[in-house]
C-alpha cells in the first residue's frame, strides 16, 4: 500500500491553490510534477559541480562527467539494456524518434514500407511521413476499432518483405490504450523489419524491459516520469546504432576531424553532438531512483484503482462517452459529454482548480476516426487521490448543468 499523503508531501506544487481552489492536477500525460528530491538535485548540480563534460581534466569536469555517466548507467539498469552505450541522452521522445527516422533515410529505398499505427502522437507520425517523402518509401497505417484498439489482423496483413520499420506507441497518450507491443515486435521481426516503440506514456506507469521486449529502439521523455523537461532517452540495440549514420554533426561526436574526412566517435557519443542537458540527464537519474523507491508494482496497482474509480464515477454522468474502452489501459480517461465542446468543460473546471487536457492531444487522426474535435483527458499519477477524482466529477457535472 502506498502512503499517498506522504508521497504528496514530496511534491510542493500539489499544495498550491489555483483560482482559489486546491489544485487537482490531472494533466500528467502532458507532463508530470516533480518531487522535491528532483528539484534539489537540479539546484545541487548548479551549485556544486556545474562544468562541461567529457572535455576537461579539471576536477569539476570530471565530477560532472562521472555523474552524467552514472545517470546513463541508472537508465541502462532501469530499462534492462545490455550495454550503457545503447542508452542515448536526448531532449525527449520527439528527438529520439527523429534521430531514428533520419538515420533510416540512408537505408530505405523507393517502394519500401514504414508501418505506423492510427494511435500515434504526431511526433510518431510526422517524422515518418517526412522520411517517406525523402526516400520514396510508403507509409502504411494499422487501423483501430471503435474501442480504440489496434486491429491486429489488419497489422498482420500489412507486413511483408517490403516492411523495413514498424513503429507504435507502448501506451496511447490520447486514450490510454496499452498496445500489444510484444506481439507487434515479434511479428515485425519475422519479416525482417526493425521496431521502434514510443514509450513516452509508458515510462510513468511501468518499467520497460527492452531485452525481453526485443525492440530495436525505445524512445521516452524524462519530464513525464518526474524528471526535468528537455530530457529523454533513446535506447537502440548496439547493432542498429552502429548501422545508423549520426544525426547531428558537431563537437563530442567525432574521433578525428580533418577537412578531407571526419571519423565518428564510438557509441553513445556518435549520437550526442554538442553540449547536452547535463543537469537534466543527471537529475533524470534522480527521478528514476525516486520512482523505483516507490516501486512500479505499487504504482501500477494504485493507478489501476484510480482508473477504476474514475471510470465508475464518470459513468454516472448522463451523455458521457469514454473513448478507449478496453481492459488493457493505463490510468487515463478520455471522454466527451453529449452536445458540449470539450474546451468549454475544460475551461469551466479549470476555474474550479482542476487541470485536465482538452483538445486533440497531438493525435488528430484518432479524433478524425471518432469524428470529434477533441476530448477531455484526465490522466492520473500515483500522487493523485480518489477524492480528487470525486472533485473532478462534481466539477464536470456543474459544467454540464451550466452548458446545457
Ligand atoms: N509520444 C507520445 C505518446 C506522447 O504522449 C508524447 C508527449 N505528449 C510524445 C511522443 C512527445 O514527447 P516530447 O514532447 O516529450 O518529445
Amino acid at each position: 500500500m502506498l502512503d499517498i499523503q506522504k508521497i504528496r508531501a514530496d511534491f510542493p506544487i500539489l499544495s498550491q491553490t489555483v483560482n482559489g481552489k486546491p489544485l487537482v492536477y490531472f494533466d500528467n500525460g502532458a507532463t508530470s510534477q516533480k518531487p522535491q528530491v528532483v528539484i534539489d538535485a537540479e539546484v545541487k548540480y548548479y551549485k556544486e559541480i556545474n562544468a562541461n563534460i567529457h572535455r576537461g581534466v579539471h576536477t569539476l569536469s570530471q565530477l560532472a562527467t562521472d555523474a552524467y555517466e552514472v545517470a546513463r548507467g541508472k537508465v541502462k539498469d532501469h530499462i534492462n539494456a545490455k550495454h550503457a552505450h545503447e542508452v542515448l541522452f536526448t531532449s525527449g521522445t520527439t528527438h529520439g524518434i527523429n534521430l531514428v527516422s533520419n538515420g533510416f533515410a540512408s537505408i530505405l529505398k523507393p517502394g519500401d514500407e514504414v508501418v505506423v499505427s492510427s494511435l500515434e502522437h504526431h511526433s510518431n507520425i510526422v517524422p515518418w511521413q517526412m522520411l517517406c517523402e525523402k526516400t520514396g518509401a510508403i507509409l502504411k497505417v494499422i487501423p483501430i476499432n471503435d474501442n480504440g484498439e489496434l486491429i491486429i489482423e489488419e497489422f498482420d496483413k500489412l507486413l511483408s518483405d517490403k516492411t523495413k520499420i514498424v513503429t507504435v506507441n507502448h501506451i496511447s497518450n490520447a486514450l490510454g490504450v496499452i498496445n500489444p507491443i510484444k506481439y507487434i515486435i515479434d511479428k515485425a521481426h519475422a519479416v525482417g523489419a526493425a521496431v521502434l516503440i514510443d514509450g513516452a506514456q509508458a515510462v510513468p506507469h511501468l518499467k520497460p524491459n527492452v531485452q525481453e521486449l526485443d525492440c530495436d529502439f525505445y524512445a521516452f521523455s524524462g519530464h513525464k516520469m518526474c524528471g526535468p523537461t528537455g530530457t529523454g532517452i533513446l535506447y537502440g540495440k548496439e547493432e542498429w546504432l552502429n548501422k545508423l549514420p549520426p544525426y547531428q554533426g558537431g563537437g563530442e561526436m567525432i574521433k578525428e576531424v580533418t577537412f578531407e574526412k571526419t571519423t565518428y566517435a564510438d557509441l553513445p557519443h556518435k549520437f550526442e553532438a554538442g553540449t547536452p542537458n547535463i543537469a537534466g540527464g543527471i537529475v533524470l537519474g534522480t527521478a528514476i531512483d525516486y520512482l523505483n523507491e516507490i516501486g512500479f508494482d505499487k504504482i501500477h496497482e494504485y493507478e489501476n484503482e484510480l482508473l477504476e474509480h474514475a471510470t465508475k464515477r464518470l459513468n454516472e454522468i448522463e451523455g458521457i462517452r469514454i473513448y478507449g474502452n478496453t481492459k488493457n489501459k493505463a490510468s487515463v480517461v478520455s471522454f466527451n459529454i453529449d452536445g458540449i465542446h470539450p474546451y468549454d468543460v475544460g475551461s469551466i473546471i479549470d476555474k474550479l482548480g482542476i487541470a485536465v487536457r482538452t483538445g486533440h492531444h497531438c493525435a488528430q487522426p484518432i479524433m478524425n476516426f471518432f469524428c470529434i474535435p477533441g476530448t477531455i483527458r484526465a490522466s492520473f499519477s500515483f500522487y493523485n487521490t480518489k477524492e480528487e477524482i470525486d472533485a473532478m466529477v462534481d466539477a464536470v457535472k456543474k459544467a454540464q448543468t451550466m452548458l446545457s
